[in-house]
């Protein structure tokens, strides 16, 4: 069974179709990332996963069941923003704890939890710190423990790498990769417009294209493994994207 299934997905903002005809089937395990032009509605599909946005119209189905009027928390979604928006005044234990504690999870697990996201992400040192006292890397991680301890059946990242510099872009994006392998299960839906980035973490990549309306009302150009859409693009407009050989 899928993990995720988008079925005849739709958004309109004030009677403009922002996307069109999304279906798509999301595998357990799998790493899917959206890729696509500014304003395509990357960020808009992944918000309508997650709960934060209604569709218009169509069906989200989440193993097997479909979501469409369930809020975030019903959702078994983690989402881990751009910025990482951590609570200033608390630790890093006390970040990665938090929904847990507002869940009325009991406290040795809660402990648990947090010093196994802590082990997989390496932040075992420094669980006694401020956000303010860490890297911007080490707040990122962080912003990814505090969905992990949660072990969510779908993690939902929205250009997680952006505000990081070159070199520390690289360590985080390795990191979300080794991530992804020792969750086993889990599966990783995440928007980027950086295409070393899609390529090296996808599965599978869904590339998005603005302005579906005018392309016979499909806002997917194609759908597919890397390098399928790298060397077989469905269309100009892939082609052009991925920069495939011509
Ligand atoms: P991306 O993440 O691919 O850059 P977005 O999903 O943020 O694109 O936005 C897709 C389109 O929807 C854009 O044209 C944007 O202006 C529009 N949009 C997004 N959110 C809203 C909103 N809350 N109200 C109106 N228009 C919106
Ligand atoms: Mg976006």
């Amino acid at each position: 069974m899928s993990r995720i299934q988008l079925r005849n997905v739709e958004k309109t903002f004030a009677d403009v179709p922002v996307l069109q005809n999304i279906n798509l089937d999301i595998d357990p395990g799998e790493f899917c990332v959206f890729i696509g032009p500014s304003g395509c509605g990357k960020s808009t599909l992944l918000r309508m996963i997650a709960g934060l946005e209604d569709a218009t119209d169509g069906d989200i189905e989440i193993d097997g069941v479909v979501v469409n009027d369930l809020p975030p928390s019903a959702r078994n979604v983690a989402m881990v923003f751009q910025s990482y928006a951590l609570y200033p005044h608390m630790t890093v234990y006390e970040n990665m704890a938090f929904g847990l504690q507002q869940q009325k999870c009991a406290k040795p697990e809660i402990e648990r939890r947090v010093q196994d996201a802590s082990r997989i992400l390496h932040l075992d040192g420094l669980l006694d710190r401020k956000p303010k006292a860490l890297s911007g890397g080490q707040r990122q991680r962080v912003a990814i423990g505090r969905a992990i301890v949660r072990k969510p059946k779908v993690f939902l990242f929205d250009e997680p790498l952006s505000n990081l510099d070159a070199a520390l872009r690289v360590a985080t994006r390795v990191e979300i990769a080794r991530l992804h392998r020792e969750l086993g299960s889990a599966s990783m839906v995440y928007v980027t417009h950086d295409q070393v980035e899609a390529m090296t973490l996808a599965s599978k990549i869904v590339l998005l294209r603005p302005d579906p309306a005018a392309h016979g009302g499909q806002s997917i150009a194609q759908a597919g493994h890397p390098l399928e859409l790298y060397h077989h693009p469905a269309n100009q407009f892939v082609a052009g994207f991925i920069g495939s050989p011509s």
